[in-house]
C-alpha cells in the first residue's frame, strides 16, 4: 500500500536498504513504523563506528621497507622462511609480489619519500640520494635531507664529523641536521598528525638519515638515524633539541657493543655503519632500537593510532657489495626473516590486545641488478661505464665546441647515474644559456660513451656461481668467442626537455615524467641500455634505473583489514601511504597518486579487532606490556607521559 505509492527508484532504494528507509520513514503514520523504529533504536546501538584512526583501529601502523630488496628475494628463497617472519605477510597478510615503482630514478631517498607520500618524484620533489645546489654549496652535491640551518642531536663526542681536524674517514660526513627540507609532499604520517591534532605519535627509524626522515615525515615527531663512525643513535634539532632519555639510555647501554660483537667488528669500531651495517647485527640493532622507541614513546597505548616506519639498512650496504645472487644476500635475508618473527613476536606481546592490533605494511625502496660479470656470463651486455672518463671526453668535446684550447670543467665532478651534472657557472660565462648547454651536451654524448673502451670483463664473484650446475644444466660460460660487453646508450632527457613534458604518451613516457624534479641545476639525465651501470670503487652493483630488476619491490600488508592472499596483478609502493589513509579514515597525502587496494580488503563489517585486556586505571604503575624485552636496556621515556608520572618501576 505505501510502497506501492513510492516512486519505482524508492522502492529500489527501499528493498536495498531497509535500515536507512526505516530511520527515514520512523514517523510514518503506519503499522510499520514501530517496527521501523525499534530497528532504528536497534541500529543506534549496535552500529559501532567504523574502525579508524580516531578510535585506535589499530593502535599501531608499521610500515616495515627494507633498503633494496628485490620483488624476486620472497619467493625465490620461500622456502626457507619459518615461523612468522616473511610468512606474516606470505602466509596471513595480503601478499603483492607484482610491485613496481612507476618512475624511473630508482635511488634511495626518492624510493623511501614515495612510500611515505604516495608520490612519485614529479610529486614529492625528491629525485636522488644528493644533487648539486651551487647556491647552498660549491664543493660538493647537498644530500636530499641535510640542513644547515639544523645540527646533529646525540652525536657522541668521540664522532669527530669530517669537516673537523682529525676526523676518521668514516665519520658523519658534514656537521649539519637534518630535515625533511627538500620533501614537497605531505606523508601518511604527516597526515595522520593532522586529521588527528596531533594526538598521534609518528616517529621513523633507520641506519640513514633519509631513510629515517623521508617516509616518516615533517609532522613526525622525532626520526633516529646513526652516527656511522660510533652507532650511536642521533637525530636532529629540526625535531627535538635532545635525545629523549629512553634512546640516550639506548646509546649507551652496552647495545653497541653487543652488535660489535655479533658483527665480529672491532670493539669501540669507528666503522660502526660499514663494519657492522654489512651484517645481520645491524637489522637487530634496528629493530631493538624500534622496540625501545615504542616503550619510550608508548607508542600504541593511546587513544588514536600511532605510525611507525623502519627502514633496514643493512641490506642494502651488504647488497651492493656482493650483488642479488651471492650467499651472503642470501643468508641475510634468511636471517631477517627469523629476526622479523622475534620482532613480530615482540609486538604481540607489548601492544595491547596483540599483534592483531597492528598494521604492518612491507615493501622497500628499490631493487638491485645483478653483478654485470654475472649478467654477462648469460650473455646480456652488462658494460660498466667509467663516468670519470666520461666527464672528461665530455668536457674535451665542449672545450671543442665553445672554447677551442681551453680546459674548461663544463660537467661538475662527482657524477651519479641517471644524472649528467652540468656547471652552469662555466657555460654562462661562455655566455651559453641552459637549453643550448643541455642540448649540445646530449648532442655529445653518444659519442663520448662510444669513447668508453670496454674493459676486460669483471671476475664473477668467487661464491657466487649463477646457478649451481647439473648435469642437465651446465653453468652458462662466457663463449670464447663473443666480445666483451660494450656500454650502450638507451635515452638522454636534458632538464629542459623533462621540464617541459617532451615525453612519449606510452607507460615508458610516464616513468619520465614521475622522475622530475627541478633540484639538481642543470643536468642530463642518462640511460644506459638495461643491465649496465657505473664503475664503482666500492661496490659491485647498484640501482638507479628504470629496469625492472631495479623497479621491483616486496608489497605485503598484515593486518585486521586485509583479506590473506597472494594477489598477482601490478601494484605500486604509492598504494600504500593511500590504503593506510583510507582505512584509517584520513586525508591521503598532499600529492598521492596511489590507488586504494580494494581487492585485498575484507568488507569493513568483517573487520574486528582485539580488545585489550584492561588496564590498572592507577597510572603510577606501567603495565607488564611496557616492560622492556631482557635484551633491551632502554627505558621507558617520560616525554609523552602526564606531568605526574613516575620513574620506571622495573630494575
Ligand atoms: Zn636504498
Amino acid at each position: 500500500m505505501m510502497i506501492r505509492r513510492l516512486p519505482a527508484c524508492l522502492l529500489v532504494f527501499v528493498l536495498a536498504a531497509p535500515l536507512a528507509f526505516a530511520r527515514s520513514h520512523a514517523d510514518t503514520p503506519a503499522d510499520t513504523h514501530t517496527t521501523a523504529r525499534h530497528a532504528a533504536a536497534r541500529a543506534a546501538k549496535e552500529v559501532p563506528p567504523p574502525p579508524s584512526a580516531y578510535n585506535d583501529h589499530p593502535r599501531l601502523a608499521i610500515i616495515l621497507v627494507i633498503d633494496q630488496f628485490r620483488g624476486d628475494y620472497l619467493d625465490r628463497w620461500r622456502a626457507d622462511f619459518k615461523n612468522h617472519g616473511f610468512n606474516l605477510f606470505l602466509q596471513k597478510g595480503a601478499y603483492f609480489p607484482d610491485c613496481y615503482y612507476d618512475y624511473a630514478n630508482t635511488k634511495t631517498a626518492p624510493g623511501h619519500a614515495t612510500i611515505g607520500t604516495g608520490a612519485y618524484t614529479d610529486g614529492h620533489g625528491i629525485s636522488s640520494n644528493d644533487w648539486w645546489d651551487l647556491a647552498r654549496n660549491q664543493d660538493r652535491p647537498v644530500t636530499s635531507v641535510e640542513d644547515e640551518r639544523y645540527r646533529l642531536v646525540g652525536e657522541p663526542d668521540s664522532s669527530i664529523p669530517a669537516n673537523q681536524p682529525g676526523a676518521p674517514p668514516t665519520a658523519a660526513k658534514y656537521l649539519t641536521g637534518s630535515s625533511p627540507r627538500n620533501l614537497l609532499a605531505s606523508t601518511v604520517g604527516d597526515e595522520l598528525r593532522l586529521a588527528t591534532q596531533g594526538q598521534a605519535k609518528v616517529y621513523g627509524v633507520s641506519l640513514k638519515d633519509r631513510a629515517a626522515i623521508l617516509p616518516a615525515g615533517a609532522a613526525a615527531n622525532g626520526a633516529f638515524w646513526i652516527d656511522p663512525a660510533s652507532g650511536s643513535f642521533v637525530t636532529s634539532t629540526f625535531y627535538m633539541p635532545q635525545l629523549p632519555a629512553w634512546a640516550a639510555a639506548f646509546n649507551t647501554g652496552g647495545r653497541i657493543a653487543q652488535a660489535e660483537q655479533e658483527a665480529n667488528a672491532p670493539a669501540n669500531t669507528t666503522q660502526f655503519y660499514n663494519l657492522v651495517g654489512r651484517t645481520p647485527a645491524a637489522n637487530s640493532y634496528e629493530l631493538d632500537f624500534a622496540e625501545a622507541l615504542i616503550q619510550g614513546e608508548q607508542l600504541g597505548q593511546g587513544d588514536v593510532t600511532d605510525m611507525l616506519t623502519v627502514s633496514l639498512s643493512a641490506n642494502d650496504i651488504i647488497g651492493h657489495q656482493v650483488g642479488p645472487d651471492s650467499s651472503d644476500e642470501h643468508d641475510m635475508v634468511d636471517a631477517l626473516d627469523t629476526q622479523l618473527d622475534t620482532f613480530f613476536t615482540w609486538l604481540d606481546k607489548n601492544i595491547p590486545g596483540g599483534l592483531g592490533n597492528v598494521w604492518i605494511a612491507l615493501t622497500a625502496d628499490h631493487g638491485i641488478a645483478p653483478v654485470p660479470a654475472t649478467a654477462a656470463q648469460y650473455g646480456l651486455n652488462a658494460a660498466t661505464w667509467d663516468l670519470n672518463k666520461l666527464s672528461e671526453a665530455l668536457n674535451y668535446a665542449i672545450n671543442m665546441k665553445f672554447s677551442p684550447g681551453e680546459k674548461i670543467d663544463y660537467i661538475l665532478p662527482h657524477q651519479e647515474l641517471p644524472y649528467i651534472a652540468l656547471n652552469p657557472t662555466e657555460f654562462l660565462k661562455a655566455g651559453i644559456i641552459e637549453q643550448e648547454a643541455e642540448a649540445a651536451v646530449q648532442q655529445l654524448l653518444p659519442a663520448a660513451v662510444a669513447s668508453l673502451t670496454p674493459g676486460a670483463p669483471e671476475p664473477a664473484p668467487s661464491d657466487a656461481p649463477p646457478a649451481a650446475p647439473t648435469a642437465d644444466h651446465p653453468a652458462p660460460q662466457p663463449s670464447d668467442t663473443r666480445l666483451p660487453p660494450r656500454p650502450v646508450l638507451f635515452r638522454s632527457y636534458t632538464r629542459e626537455q623533462l621540464a617541459t613534458g617532451a615525453y612519449p604518451p606510452t607507460p615508458w613516457g610516464e616513468l619520465l615524467a614521475h622522475s622530475y624534479s627541478p633540484n639538481g641545476g642543470w643536468y642530463i639525465m642518462v640511460i644506459p641500455a638495461a643491465y649496465q651501470m657505473e664503475v664503482m670503487s666500492s661496490a659491485r652493483t647498484t640501482h638507479f634505473s628504470p629496469y625492472s630488476y631495479d623497479r621491483h619491490v616486496p608489497m605485503g600488508f598484515y593486518g585486521a583489514p586485509f583479506a590473506p592472499g597472494i594477489y598477482h596483478g601490478r601494484v605500486q609502493p604509492v598504494d600504500i601511504a593511500a590504503t593506510f589513509a583510507a582505512l584509517l579514515g584520513i586525508n591521503q597525502p598532499s600529492a598521492s597518486v596511489g590507488r586504494i587496494l580494494t581487492q585485498a580488503l575484507l568488507p569493513a563489517d568483517n573487520v574486528t579487532y582485539p580488545k585489550p585486556k584492561p588496564t590498572p586505571p592507577v597510572r603510577t604503575h606501567h603495565p607488564a606490556a611496557h616492560q622492556p624485552a631482557a635484551t633491551n636496556p632502554a627505558k621507558p621515556g617520560t616525554k609523552t607521559a602526564a606531568p605526574a608520572a613516575p620513574k620506571a618501576t622495573h630494575p
